[in-house]
């Protein structure tokens, strides 16, 4: 059946509900009202419980990078290491040295992991302050192994973890608190199906601390406003309200699902896409034991035309699909299985695929 918009299974932005849109269209509130505070503060403990962290959770009005940028300028003092995997994980380099931090590279090749044993040997040279990492690469479809990292910075004390969680949020358990993390943050346009606009992040009591004695945070993204704001319920700017009211509806999604419901539901759907990759004689992009869980990145090994396969799955479909990121353009296409997707929708896209494939 012709929908009457395209349908994205890119890896964010991805389809957006007609409820979420429906909740965007309340009435605007002033950001310093008590319907504002209400609204901000009503959502607060379903956000912890998400974040698995005692800690507030701050709403950001900028894209997830706005934060990631954030987090090299309240954080690092000294020297930050960035784990590099991937588009995302790569930029984040160049982030560090354009705020004119002091930056070091721990460097695999796109489509291998990150490992604990790699951030160990690298921050035993001594000097660092903080880590970037990101738990699900987006641009390669690789998952590192965040709680064996996680285990491996408690031997650094000093040493801030900064995770990027874009891709992975809400689609398997990351419990912030438990794992001590130090910076946990997430955009609204990938696995929280919202539109784009707004970023989500949770700083921890220590992290907060380091914050304080570290000039030139700026103020857009700093920290302690965050902190301060917070404390009533409010944001250090005029936040983006409609995503806000996006945001509680599919916080409400979300709980009366059940988060094991929602786990269990994103890993179904992600092995559903894997059965047919090798029912295609495709490969995967990612070693066994270190794919994404909320998308997959698959080897072009067949050496189709992805570009045109795209093309006529859109024109016949009314579905998109990635055709590779940056350089991996035409050796890989990336399927989102993130949001609000059943069995039935994958099994209607992996449908449109196949009836596709050939020209
Ligand atoms: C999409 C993505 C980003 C960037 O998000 P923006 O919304 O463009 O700021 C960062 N990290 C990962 C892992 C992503 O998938």
């Amino acid at each position: 059946m012709p929908r009457s918009h395209v349908k994205l299974f890119i890896p964010g932005p991805i389809e957006v509900s007609e409820k979420t849109y429906r909740a965007m269209t309340e009435p605007m509130i002033g950001h310093r009202s008590g319907d504002f505070k209400a609204l901000y503060g009503g959502i607060q403990p379903k956000l912890q419980e998400l974040f698995g962290t005692k800690r507030p959770v701050f709403l950001s009005t900028s894209s997830a990078w706005g934060v990631m940028e954030g987090s090299i300028r309240n954080l690092v003092g000294k020297k930050v290491l960035n784990c590099m995997c991937g588009a995302f994980s790569d930029k984040w380099f160049d982030v560090s040295k354009r705020v004119g931090k002091a930056a070091d590279t721990l460097q695999v090749e796109w489509g291998k992991p990150v490992l604990p044993e790699q951030i160990e040997a690298k921050l035993s040279e001594g000097g660092f302050d903080a880590v970037t990492l990101i738990h699900n690469e987006t641009s390669t479809g690789v998952r590192s192994p965040l709680p064996e990292i996680a285990e491996v910075m408690k031997k650094f004390p000093d040493v801030m973890l900064i995770v990027d969680t874009v891709s992975s949020f809400s689609t398997e358990s990351i419990p912030m608190d438990e794992l001590g993390i130090d910076v946990l943050l997430t955009g609204s346009q990938k696995a929280l199906a919202l539109p784009p606009g707004l970023a989500l992040f949770s700083v921890s009591e220590r992290a907060m601390e380091r914050a304080k004695t570290i000039e030139g945070r700026g103020y857009y993204f700093d920290f302690v406003e965050f902190a301060k704001n917070q404390e009533q319920d409010m944001t250090p700017s005029t936040p983006v309200i409609p995503l806000i009211y996006a945001l509680r509806s599919k916080l409400e999604d979300i709980f009366s699902e059940g988060l094991e419901n929602r786990f269990a539901r994103h890993k179904k759907l992600n092995s559903i896409v894997h059965e047919w990759v090798k029912s295609k004689g495709f490969e995967f992009f990612a070693p066994e034991g270190y794919r994404s869980l909320s998308l997959t990145c698959v080897a072009n090994n067949r050496d189709v035309d992805v570009a045109a396969w795209i093309k006529r799955l859109r024109e016949k479909h009314q579905f998109v699909i990635d055709g590779g990121y940056g350089k991996l353009k035409g050796k890989t296409f990336r399927i989102s299985n993130m949001g609000d997707e059943t069995e039935e929708t994958i099994g209607e896209l992996l449908a449109a695929l196949d009836d596709t494939l050939e020209a």
